[in-house]
């Protein structure tokens, strides 16, 4: 390397002490959300048929229906349970709901040591829909009473 050569490479190391960082403080400072990343499910309960239509379109099989009992009906009804480590997030379970009532919200930080922790209830991923949306997905919402 001549001496040309050196000089630019001092001026591109130097260069970097002005730049703003790109790493934040994480968990205390988040960077905002893209509006197109998928993240972990969604589901509105209350407005779910238990179809199947979600299972039936996941390539992994990572949707299992579960029964709940419906205060509504006053039967058991089936409700998606997602299984998150299973899933690869490519939004086929979203794009087969007819009722629009499973959405890949954005949420990306779930990150636990525990397997069973990954398995979202429908309870979970409805309180998940509820936090995101502020509108009632639960069977038995606080916000309905
Ligand atoms: S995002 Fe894809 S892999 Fe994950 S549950 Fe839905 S269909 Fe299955
Ligand atoms: S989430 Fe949608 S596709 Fe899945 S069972 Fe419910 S209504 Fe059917």
């Amino acid at each position: 390397m001549g001496r040309l050569g050196f000089l630019k490479s001092m001026y591109l190391t130097f260069k970097q002490f002005f730049r703003k960082p790109v790493t934040v403080l994480y968990p205390e400072e988040r960077i905002p959300d893209f509006s197109r990343y998928r993240g972990i499910h969604l589901l509105n309960m209350q407005k779910c048929k238990g179809c199947n239509l979600c299972g039936m379109a996941c390539p992994n099989f990572a949707i299992k229906m579960v029964e709940r009992l419906n205060p509504k009906t006053g039967k058991m009804s089936k409700y998606p349970e997602i299984n998150m480590a299973r899933c690869m997030f490519c939004g086929l379970c979203e794009d087969a709901c007819p009722l629009d009532c499973l959405k890949l919200g954005g949420i990306y930080d779930f990150a636990t040591d525990s397997f069973e922790e990954l398995i979202f209830p429908p309870e979970k991923l409805a309180e998940l829909w509820e936090q995101r949306f502020g509108t009632p997905a639960l069977l038995e919402s606080k916000s309905n009473e």
